[in-house]
């Protein structure tokens, strides 16, 4: 089998004198060359502002951005370009809807669902919607595996009128029943907003059969540069819906006292976007593509497995989120007995192991599970099972000294 590490030239760095051992693709996924590659080939060659002249260098910008949104769509299954939005990440597609879309549709006595174990992005903005509107910020637990029981689904109810939910938990690592939720919110006519940002890097999405209102990713978690990430959203939907920023490329027509807007997907990319990134974007999924998901998911599913396993044979170490590999993906939180983790997070880098540690942007998450703080090691399908030896080999000692 190809050897993809060669694909990644930050993956021989040295850290400390140490070779580097990068346990942190859930913060930020390393850049493969080729999406290294098309970024440079697009500043040598085709430089411009999109969407703003009729000059060669502008046009081969459009060119270049627009073919992403295409990619984007295809890869999503999403049915029309209109329904592709480039944003800066994750977090700004999710303020984009909530302020959107939720603003105007949601008032008091409604409630918006969402799950205890969401990343800040996904909490904080609904939150802020709930007290702007009055409506009701409602949560579904997690049960004690880390894992969504269906029993949480009677929290959507004929008052639900958003619910937004993490397909993956970037803490615990589990995979909810989206499909389910979506459903289930369908039946009370609830929008549902699905946030992909640890999904998309691993499996396949296809929107069709999901079926969601809205979906989110940043592409730096899926091999592309930071400062682009993507809002798809149902046509009709987004039709109706006010745009979030004003300015260029957004309008149609101005006047001094009035202005009307551009048609989808402009009407929601004000001013000039981060095309280096939505070219990133295209290169990185042109590079998930020729990995395979069925490749991606098969190497992740065994380090994962090799690594919990031998995590779970060190007797001071607490796993937090599924203790089996039935729906989790590639990250492993856990505490070590007796070790704050921001002692063992720094104890590894001197051995060149990068893990995360703290609250993972997941506070009433931590706080619900009585765990306050933990490390977790997340991978991708460049890492190896060597590393995971090397990393559980340095956690043994950071016990020993510290614990
Ligand atoms: N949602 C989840 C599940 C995440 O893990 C993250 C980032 O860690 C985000 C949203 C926010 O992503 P970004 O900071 O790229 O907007």
């Amino acid at each position: 089998m190809k050897n993809f590490r060669e694909d990644f030239p930050i993956l021989n760095e040295e850290v400390r004198g140490q070779k580097l051992i990068y346990l942190d693709s859930a913060a930020t996924s390393q850049r493969p060359l080729k999406v290294l590659e098309a970024v440079m080939k697009y500043d040598k060659e085709e430089n411009g502002n999109p969407h703003r002249g009729s000059h060669t260098l502008s046009l081969r910008a459009t060119e270049a951005f627009e073919s992403v949104r295409e990619k984007v769509r295809e890869f999503l299954n999403a049915r029309s370009t209109k329904e592709i939005i480039f944003t800066k990440n994750a977090t700004e597609a999710i303020n984009l809807v909530a302020y959107s879309y939720a603003l105007n549709e949601v008032q008091k006595g409604d409630s918006i669902v969402i799950t205890i174990a969401e990343h800040h992005a996904n909490l904080v903005t609904w939150q802020q919607i709930a007290k702007k509107t009055g409506a009701e910020l409602r949560f579904m637990y997690v049960d004690d595996q880390g894992r969504l029981p269906l029993e949480e689904l009677h929290k959507i109810d004929e008052t639900t009128k958003i619910v937004a939910c993490t397909h993956m938990s970037n803490v615990l690592g589990s995979i909810f029943p989206v499909k389910e939720i979506i459903r289930k919110a369908h039946e009370v006519e609830a929008k549902v907003l699905i946030d992909g940002a640890q999904a998309v890097p691993h499996m396949p999405v296809d929107l069709q059969e999901l079926d969601c209102d809205f979906y989110v990713f940043s592409g730096h978690k899926m091999y592309s540069l930071m400062g682009v990430g993507v809002l798809y959203g149902k046509e009709e939907i987004l039709e109706n819906m006010e745009p979030f920023l004003f300015g260029g490329d957004m309008i149609e027509y101005v006047y001094e006292q009035e202005t009307s807007f551009n048609e989808l997907p402009y009407k929601f990319e004000a001013g000039t976007q981060g095309v280096e990134g939505i070219v990133s974007l295209g290169a990185a999924i042109d590079y998930i593509r020729e990995v395979t998901y069925p490749v991606i998911h098969e190497r992740e599913m065994e380090l994962t497995s090799y690594a919990l396993q031998k995590l779970k044979a060190l007797p001071y170490i607490k796993i937090v989120g599924p203790p089996d590999m039935e729906d989790r993906g590639a990250v492993v939180s856990f505490v070590v007995d007796g070790v704050h983790p921001h002692d063992v997070s720094m104890i590894l880098d001197h051995y060149g192991v990068g893990v995360r540690a703290g609250h993972h942007c997941a506070q009433p998450l931590l706080r619900y599970l009585k765990v306050f703080s933990c490390s977790r090691a997340s991978f991708a399908f460049y890492n190896t099972k060597e590393e995971i030896d090397v990393f559980v080999d340095k956690l043994d000692e950071v016990r020993r000294v510290m614990g």
